[in-house]
């Protein structure tokens, strides 16, 4: 037995058998001809097809009907006579033809209205994993019974192809937590850890492991006792889960617990695990590890079975945020020196408009099935949401023209850089919803490459300096009247749920396998901020009380007093109105006379009253300034306002009233 320290990327726990991913060599190995690449990938699919027959004679595998479906597939001339074609018309490797082939025929099992038919894609994807490992050198076959994928080093397309069901956990050399390969495993509710050195020496294909997120272990094949304790604590955490998921159907927040998904079929179900809706889809993940980009189709495939699974609840469609380590081979990106800071995001959306425009049509095509929104990663200038929203228009009218169904979803906007936040109040005027990214915003906050090792102590998303973007950015949201929403993985860490929401936001978007915790987090968060406030407003109406019953009426203007008799109006000289006073205002400013309430804002702006306990006072401006219908007066407070003593509550032009032939003395008088 060993032990080593790693470092959690995805918390959890998982024991199980090693498996060792090998890494395609095709890009070591040169293509042939197309006679010899279609003579490698026959060849390829007979040792396939033996190895398929061989372990379901054996019996024992614990998922034959897998077995059998990929066998099945391989006999299907469909499968191998496009992957044939492409090497053949298209000059592809046998690799990228399998590839190629597997994307055409998941394309058409996903346009079935079948579930059952829609699931085989599944099938396909592996016979298509298994194939690229044969054609790569052998390499062990991708377990038919669960098991932990260890790897030196893990891109998320590699993770996405072994993203089976059997798959427990991840260990690997390089990571981060808040590389993409940690967000995959965080969508797919599995623990991830990285950091073990010279993993190819210390995990052979078949060890036993335990990953222990919390406290970062791992375990290669421990003795049978700790074996036996894995094993029950696996149960224990299984029946957890179970008990959360039950509950977070029934348990509301007042802020919304949306779910991150990388692949449509994620969305199955999760209307039924207590997800308000999908905060974030995170759409590139259709365009890479391919041969070329999906079509209109594929794309409107995937994005209406998302909007039909979630129904009324909102489905966020992110853009393709294509670049940095989401790389498409197909796109012929430039080499970059500094992935993070290149093209990525928006920027590949705005160099690429076709490719733009026929997703942006996918996604209204697909609105029309349900609550659809857009979300552009990587903003950092208004003039990028400008482009973004004119390619919108631009795409529906290219519907409207051919007279097909579409709907015009709301645009937002992903909060990721800080010219982003800076630029916040701005870009809130003409986004309908923000969400703030938080792995990459403290990425380029702190400025800590977010897929580099031992940087950890320097990447902290809790650094202050994000969470004053945050507050930035819910603030700049709520004064233009739009959410906000953290859909990067601070939203489900336990440290920040509470600080998020008291930051101002409005919406959690977490991976699926999280919104049970993260929902019970919030309801124990929710509860405290509930009973503060309500301590706070006990506190303040005390204090208010307090304040009116010692009241004492002060001037509601700076200036002159002028005595009562000497008011050049008789109504209030004379004492019809009550006790009164004037003011020869220096500079038109009016204070609130009293601590109280205001109980009337005259129609025509140049009287406002007061009241304090069982006191009324009624502030004046000018003489018959009634006739002017309100201009020159600025009110700032309406009526049942709570204001303070001393408030600035008005501001008259005290000119214009003189301009206009009338006196602008300021009049205050105690009506009760
Ligand atoms: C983020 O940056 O926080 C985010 C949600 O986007 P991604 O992790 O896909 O870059
Ligand atoms: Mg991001």
């Amino acid at each position: 037995m060993e032990r080593y320290e790693c470092k959690t990327a995805q918390p959890g726990f998982a024991a199980g058998k090693a498996w060792l991913l090998q890494r395609r060599a095709d890009g070591a190995r040169p293509q042939g001809s197309p006679a010899e690449e279609a003579d490698r990938l026959e060849a390829a699919a007979r040792e396939m097809s033996r190895k398929l027959t061989a372990e379901k004679e054996e019996g024992g595998a614990p998922d034959a009907a897998l077995l059998e479906a990929e066998r099945m597939i391989l006999q299907d001339e469909a499968f191998l006579q496009e992957a044939l074609r492409e090497i053949r018309e298209e000059g592809r490797s046998a690799p990228d033809a399998v590839d190629g082939a597997a994307r055409k025929v998941c394309a058409l099992l996903q346009g079935s209205g079948a579930a059952y038919i829609r699931e085989r894609s599944e099938d396909v994807r592996g016979l298509a994993a298994g194939l690229n490992r044969l054609l790569a050198g052998g390499g062990t076959e991708m377990p038919g019974e669960p098991f932990i994928l260890a790897a030196a080093e893990l891109s998320p397309a590699e993770l996405m192809m072994a993203g089976t069901p059997n798959l427990l956990g991840i260990l690997t050399e390089s990571g981060s937590p808040t590389s993409h390969v940690s967000v995959l495993a965080g969508n797919l509710g599995i623990p991830y850890l990285y950091g073990l050195e010279r993993i190819a020496d210390r995990v052979a294909a078949g060890d036993y492991l335990i990953l222990d997120g919390e406290s970062g272990s791992v375990t290669v094949n421990p003795p049978p006792e700790a074996v036996r304790e894995a094993e029950a604590r696996t149960e224990a955490a299984k029946k957890e889960k179970e008990r959360l998921r039950a509950e977070a159907d029934s348990v509301r927040t007042r802020t919304l617990v949306c779910a991150n998904i990388s692949r449509a079929e994620e969305a199955d179900g999760l209307a039924g695990a207590g997800a308000d809706g999908i905060g974030l889809f995170r759409s590139e993940f259709l365009f890479l590890d391919r041969p070329d980009a999906p079509s209109e189709e594929e794309q409107f495939e995937a994005y209406r079975r998302a909007a039909e699974a979630m129904g009324s609840r909102k489905t966020t469609i992110r853009t393709m945020d294509i670049g940095s380590d989401k790389r498409a081979g197909w796109l012929r990106m430039p080499e970059e020196a500094n992935p993070a800071l290149g093209l990525r995001g928006i920027r590949v959306s705005l160099a690429h408009r076709d490719l733009f425009r026929t997703q942006l049509r996918a996604i209204l095509r697909a609105a029309v099935y349900g609550n659809v929104r857009i979300m552009i990663p990587m903003v950092a200038s208004v003039w990028e949401l400008d482009e973004a929203l004119k390619e919108v228009r631009l795409a529906a009218e290219e519907l409207e023209k051919t007279g097909t169904a579409f709907a015009v979803p709301e645009v937002g906007v992903m909060i990721e850089t800080p010219a982003a936040v800076m630029m916040a109040p701005e870009l809130a005027r003409k986004a309908r919803f923000f969400s703030i990214g938080t792995n990459d915003l403290t990425q380029y906050t702190l400025a800590v490459d977010r897929e580099a090792r031992g940087l950890e102590s320097f990447a902290d998303p809790l650094h202050d300096a994000v969470m004053r973007m945050i507050r930035l950015t819910a603030e700049a949201a709520h004064e233009n009247g739009i959410r906000v929403s953290v859909c990067g993985e601070l939203a489900s860490d336990e440290r920040a749920v509470e600080k998020l929401i008291r930051l101002g936001v409005d919406e959690l978007s977490v991976s699926g396998a999280r919104i049970a915790r993260v929902r019970r987090l919030l309801k124990d968060a929710e509860e405290r901020l509930e009973k503060e406030e309500q301590e706070e407003q006990k506190e303040r109406e005390k204090q208010e009380e307090k304040e009116e019953q010692d009241n004492e009426i002060c001037a509601p203007a700076e200036g002159e007093l002028i005595p009562m008799a000497e008011i050049p109006d008789p109504v209030f000289s004379g004492g019809a109105m009550g006790e009164c006073v004037g003011i020869l205002s220096q500079d038109g400013r009016i204070y609130a006379p009293v601590s109280g309430t205001v109980s009337v804002v005259a129609a025509t702006r140049h009287a406002v009253s007061f009241r304090s306990g069982g006191t009324e006072v009624l502030v004046h401006v000018g003489i018959d300034t009634v006739k002017l219908g309100g201009e020159g007066f600025r009110v700032h407070v309406r009526e049942g306002d709570r204001v303070r003593q001393g408030q600035l509550v008005m501001e008259a032009d005290l000119d214009l009233i003189r301009a206009k032939g009338l006196n602008p003395m300021v009049i205050a008088v105690r009506l009760s």
